[in-house]
Order: C-alpha cells, then structure tokens, then sequence
C-alpha cells in the first residue's frame, strides 16, 4: 500500500501523510470503485484492499488468512496485533488484558496506532493491498479508514448466531506452528424455513495434538459479552458500507468444504484459483 495510517499521539487527531483526519468531524471517502469491478479492485495497478466483518466465531480469519495466501497480500487481523501486544511486556499489554479479557474493544485510538505501525512495516517490506481482519469495528474506525484509503469491497460473513459460542469456544492454535483448529461439531437443525447447518470440527495433525492452546477470551461468559458488544458497535458499520454499495453478504453454507468454492464463485475468483494452480 502506498499510502499508510498513521496515528498522533494526540488524542483526537490522526493523521496520515499531508492529509489529517479530526476525530470529531465525520469525513466520506470519495466514490467507490464499481462494486462488481475487474476482480473487485484486483488491477494491475493496485493489489486488493478488502475488509473481513462479521460476529467473534463467524470463520472471518480462516477466509481472509486462505484469500491472503491466493491473491498475495496481508491478511491484517487487528486481534492477532492486540494479541503480540499483550504478548510483550510493557504497561500498553497490562492496559490490553484487562480490556480485551473482559471482551471489550480496545480504544480507537490504541488499535489504529497499532495497525499504522504493521502497514508501515508492511510497507517498507514492500507489501501491497491487504485484507483486514476485525477493522474497522466501530462507526470512527470505519470514518478513518475511508479518509485515509479506498476500500474495494467489505466482505460480511454471516453464519447463526446459535452456532458462534460453540465455534469459538472449540478454536484451538497449535504453540508452535500457529495454525488454527476447531473441535466443535456443529449441528444445527433448519427451523422456521431456516436451512440447518452442518460443520465438522477442522481438527489438527498429530504432531500438533499436544500443542494445542485456547485464547484467554474464548470463554462462554466473554463471547457472549463480545457477541453483543458486537451487536451494538459494530453492526452498524454494515448498514455503512452497505450504503456505499461496498458490502457483499455472504452466509457461510457450512464447514471449509462447503463454504470456500462459494466464497470464491461469489469473489468471482473460482477461475482465478484454477489459474493460479495451474501456473504453480
Ligand atoms: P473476535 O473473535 O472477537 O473477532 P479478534 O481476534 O478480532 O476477536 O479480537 C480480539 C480482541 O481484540 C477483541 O475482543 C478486542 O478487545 C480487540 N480488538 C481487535 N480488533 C479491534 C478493533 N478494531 N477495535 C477495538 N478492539 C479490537
């Protein structure tokens, strides 16, 4: 990305490049690219710049991590930043966990400071485009991003809100080569005209059997707190960038089997991983 967030240590101003953004002043981005443009913002010119919204347990890194590695850019997750944040020592980490534990957000102004600095390292590594992974989550998050860059497209991901617990409660990452798990079995009966909904758990190799480890706020009190902090914060960011005609819907059908080919058939990418494929 040629251009990058960065945030003033003041409280209320962040800034990017020449170009400023006032926390209290609610800017628009300009007119988005079409909606349905060639591979949805992928040109030659630019590399994608898309965001990954939907409720904690929806699957969004498992998708943007798996579209990352197929169309070569970073996929940026702020929660895996919160996360090494909190992993080092410091007063910033002690400030972290208690929040995060809670599952409650962290400030705007900490979480942008945290992504400018991952695209500057970005940058200066020579990356382009990313995928955002869990920003924007609040309507501000939202307003600095579009001041400061085109988003391309804003993938939600939906899945029912009775299978979320389960699926964050069975997340797992192996310690050592930072894969992640699930051993949820989900097993949801259609109700109501509502298709049910089948997933088999995404279970590791041996080798990462006994390496396994849960993130402290999988638990059922905190994802409950999250689902619904997630309800009022950031739900409204897809009546937002369904307004400027960047939102695409996409209810997950099922387990990675069932859901990627159509995530794919959906990005209008289901040719583009044959492609890629084949030049490999
Ligand atoms: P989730 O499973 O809830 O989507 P994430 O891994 O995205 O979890 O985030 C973990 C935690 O990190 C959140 O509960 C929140 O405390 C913090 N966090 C991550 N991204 C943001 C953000 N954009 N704004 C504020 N807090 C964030």
């Amino acid at each position: 990305m040629a251009r990058v967030l960065r945030v003033a240590r003041s409280s209320s101003l962040f800034s990017f490049g020449s170009r400023s953004y006032s926390a209290e002043a609610s800017h628009v981005s300009s007119p988005p690219p079409p909606f349905l443009g060639a591979r949805r913002g992928f040109t030659k010119e630019r590399n994608v710049q898309w965001v990954f919204l939907g409720c904690p347990g929806v699957g969004k890194g498992t998708y943007a991590s798996r579209l990352s590695s197929l169309l070569g850019v970073p996929h940026i997750a702020t929660g895996d930043l919160v996360r090494d944040a909190l992993a080092s020592s410091g007063p910033l980490s002690q400030q972290l966990s208690e929040i995060v534990n809670q599952g409650k957000l962290v400030s705007d102004e900490i979480i942008v400071n945290l992504l400018s600095k991952r695209l500057e390292a970005g940058e200066a590594k020579g990356e382009s485009g990313f995928i955002l992974d869990g920003f924007p989550r609040t309507m501000r998050q939202a307003e600095i991003l579009g001041d400061v860059t085109d988003i391309d497209l804003v993938v939600n991901l939906k899945l029912p809100e009775e299978v979320l617990v389960d699926k964050c409660l069975g997340r797992r990452t192996c310690n050592q080569c930072g894969k992640g798990f699930n051993i949820a079995h989900i097993n949801l009966k259609g109700e109501n005209g509502k298709p049910g909904i089948s997933m088999d758990p995404l279970l590791p190799p041996p080798q990462c059997m006994s390496k396994l480890i849960t993130r402290a706020d999988d638990t059922e009190e905190v994802v409950k707190a999250r689902l619904r902090i997630y309800n009022e914060t950031s739900q409204p960011l897809e009546e937002y960038y369904r307004s400027k005609g960047k939102l695409m819907e996409f209810d997950l059908p099922g387990g990675i089997p069932e859901s990627w080919p159509r995530l794919l058939e959906a990005l209008r990418l289901d040719d583009y991983e044959e492609k890629q494929s084949a030049a490999a």
